[in-house]
């Protein structure tokens, strides 16, 4: 697994845990969003309502489990975190629900992959506050009315262009999280270093933000790399040598690729002649899936203007000859 990765693994959850801005005053970055969503909630809590339903979209690591926790934080509610994975069956759903009491936070990470009966049952929640529990099967069955109180869900997504039209108009908030900038990045390196009681130099931070690929996520967890290093080889510091000496090892560069980053874009330079070469032919030249290549390398290359996908299959662009110190032959761009 990547050093670079943006989805968190089961063990980092809890190292993350530690480093989460409690309120919205410590998030950093995501000004907008931060006002937007602080009014919606000073606006509810004078109004003594519970807010509005909340959809945070965005790419993975960059704060939608933190908005929805400080969301609860602010209006001093309980949290309840759900998946949409997890809702497998309207019963599923119900069952939280039916638990829930006036002014709780229900977050649904991931809600876009909700099963169909469950989601039907999620709108009615929304919008009415209550479900029909259906009882029994077949001619039989019969649905059972259950008021809801109040409650405020908190959706998380990865791709709101797939959530259906019904789902999405029922939030009266929405969010959009950006990748962060890199002196955003360092501003979360240095707060994070302070919170784990490590030293760490202007440039060393500034080092790892811009090796971070515009995500929280990966800053804290580069930073805690960097951190076992400069404690193991050096005096403790996370100093600019000590993130480079410490992220070389690991393979992620000054712009944040990591080797299979860099294969994709070696292969296609060096073996293809900078493209277009189609995806396929590509996987199998670096020698992973399809899928890999297509999902995990591609968004970040194209994002970083080093890739391009065309109908005839991808392209390195100028940049990436640049990022290998190649010089493209002769009627590249075109
Ligand atoms: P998501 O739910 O979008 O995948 P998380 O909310 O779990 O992302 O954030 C991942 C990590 O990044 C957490 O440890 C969190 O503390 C940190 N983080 C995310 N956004 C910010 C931010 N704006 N300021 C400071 N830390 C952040």
């Amino acid at each position: 697994r990547s050093l670079v990765t943006a989805e968190a693994d089961g063990d980092e959850r809890a190292v993350e845990a530690a480093l989460r801005p409690r309120t919205l005053d410590e998030v950093v970055g995501q000004q907008r969003v931060r006002e937007q969503l602080g009014l919606v909630l000073e606006a509810a809590r004078r109004r003594e309502r519970t807010p509005d339903h909340v959809l945070l979209s965005g790419p993975p690591g960059l704060g939608k489990t933190t908005l929805a926790m400080i969301i609860a934080a602010e209006m001093s509610a309980p949290l309840r975190l759900t998946s949409g994975p997890a809702l497998t069956h309207a019963g599923d759903l119900a069952a939280i629900l039916s638990g829930m009491n006036e002014g709780d936070v229900l977050f649904v990470d991931e809600i876009h992959r909700t099963a169909r009966p469950a989601e039907e049952m999620l709108y009615m929640a929304m919008e009415d506050f209550r479900v029909d529990v259906v009882i029994g099967k077949g001619p039989g069955a019969t649905a059972i009315p259950l008021e809801i109180p109040p409650f405020t869900l908190v959706g998380a997504t990865t791709r709101a262009g797939l959530l259906p039209g019904p789902l999405r108009d029922r939030f009266g908030f929405t969010a959009h999280l950006e990748f962060y900038e890199p002196a955003e990045l360092d501003l979360i390196v240095r707060r994070s270093a302070d919170l784990l009681g490590v030293e760490v130099t202007r440039d060393g931070s500034a080092e790892i933000a811009g090796r971070s690929r515009g995500t929280p996520r990966i800053a804290n967890r580069l930073l805690r790399r960097v951190r076992d290093w400069a404690q193991v080889r050096a005096d403790g510091v996370v100093t600019l040598e000590a993130a480079r000496a410490a992220l070389d090892l690991y393979e992620v560069d000054e712009s944040g690729l990591d080797r299979l980053d860099r294969g994709v874009l070696d292969v296609l330079c060096r073996r293809f002649g900078g493209g277009p070469v189609g995806v396929s032919t590509l996987a199998v030249a670096v020698g992973e899936e399809r899928e890999t290549v297509e999902e995990v390398a591609e968004p970040f290359l194209v994002r970083n203007g080093l890739l391009a996908r065309t109908p005839r299959g991808r392209v390195a662009t100028p940049a990436a000859w640049a990022h290998l110190g190649l010089t493209p032959p002769p009627g590249t761009g075109d």
